[in-house]
């Protein structure tokens, strides 16, 4: 099994105001590269809409354009938060929200389906001012579970609820839940019966199977993610999603787990992270890359690249978004693509999806 290193190494930072043009120059061929926001208020939003087998070729024009849509109102609807002086974590709540509710991506109305044929939601959410977290995994009938992982974090003396008691705490607190059947959508079911048929296989078949697997590997993944630093130099970081499709017995991916999926620390950086779940637990990812800043000294670049090339050495893929306490922030992935995007204190969002 071979793995493709994590993302590009781009040296170059912005020396001034920010503008689309700098940014576009700027964005390294297997993502956008580390770079500065901004001198003054360096305020700034990164996000991400999951990683995967995302190729051109297998990409119509339309649903290319959906996404970029979609990710551009995300970064904007953060970046209107960050403008007026907002929080971060308002900023992340913003972008995730409006992505929950799209069917492009696998969170909230676009959650995978698991084995058992239910959507099952994970989510997380931390404070990088006062590493305060709030998370929650395993929800039915959520609509936009990241609102939950907030309120966790904000009205318990918890970090963590599942299944029926997370649910019953949302009911107590007024969060909108939905009959299961809100999360149906059609590509995800088909996707479900692709990945089962596939499991019965004979070998034989496997490999006409397995083709058709990769043409639906841009759906299996999808988690969406987002870091801010605020005017008040406060990071915050969030991760939603369906998580794996097929998952069974319960599994939880890394998605809701702090320190995996998601980090924050103004004292290093934010961090969500996207891919195959088991492995960023087992690297704790989120946790690796600010570690490796605070006692190593690496920068956010280097350091998010070495974590997700521990994550590629045990046999694992995805990618991860990660944003400095200054503004840097890098995009790498070890899949063919990762919908992501940013916009700093100029306001123009730059989205990309492929590795150029
Ligand atoms: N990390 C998620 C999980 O394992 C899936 C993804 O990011 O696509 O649940």
């Amino acid at each position: 099994m071979s793995h493709k290193r994590a993302g590009g190494e781009s040296r170059r930072k912005f020396l001034g105001g920010v503008g689309a043009a700098a940014l576009a120059a700027s964005a390294s061929p297997k993502g956008l590269g580390a770079q500065k926001m901004g001198e003054l208020h360096p305020f700034g939003f990164v996000i991400h809409g999951g990683a995967g087998t995302i190729e051109r070729s297998r990409m119509t024009p339309e649903r290319e354009r959906a996404y970029r849509e979609k990710l551009t109102e995300a970064l904007l609807a953060g970046y209107e938060v960050l403008k007026k002086s907002g929080g971060c974590l308002d900023a992340v709540v913003a972008a995730i929200v409006l992505m929950e509710d799209s069917p492009l991506f696998n969170a909230g109305k676009g959650a995978v389906f698991t084995n058992a044929g239910t959507n099952e939601l994970d989510t997380s959410i931390m404070d990088g001012r006062t590493l305060k977290a709030g998370a929650a995994a395993s929800l039915k009938h959520v609509k936009n579970p990241i609102l939950l992982a907030r309120l966790v974090m904000e009205q318990s003396p918890h970090v963590m609820m599942v299944g029926e008691g997370a649910e019953a705490f949302a009911a107590q607190h007024g969060v909108e839940l939905v009959d299961p059947k809100y999360f149906y959508t059609e590509e995800r079911w088909q996707q479900l019966q692709k990945v089962k048929e596939a499991e019965k296989s004979p070998p034989p078949k496997q490999s006409k199977l397995e083709k058709e697997l990769r043409a639906f590997d841009e759906h299996k993944f999808g988690t969406v993610g987002a870091v801010a630093l605020d005017r008040a130099g406060n990071l915050g970081a969030g991760t939603s999603t369906g998580g794996m499709t097929n998952k069974r017995f319960g599994r939880v991916g890394d998605s809701p787990i702090i320190g995996a999926g998601t980090y924050a620390d103004n004292e290093t950086c934010g961090v969500s992270c996207t891919g195959d779940g088991e492995y960023f637990i087992r690297v704790s990812v989120a946790h690796e890359v600010s570690s490796r800043m605070r006692y190593a000294g690496e920068s956010v670049e280097r350091a998010a690249a070495g974590a997700l090339e521990k994550v590629g050495k045990l046999g694992g893929t995805g990618g991860l978004i990660a944003l400095d306490r200054r503004g840097n922030f890098t995009t790498p992935f070890n899949t063919s693509g990762m919908y992501r995007g940013v916009v700093g204190p100029e306001g123009r969002p730059r989205v990309l999806i492929y590795k150029d």
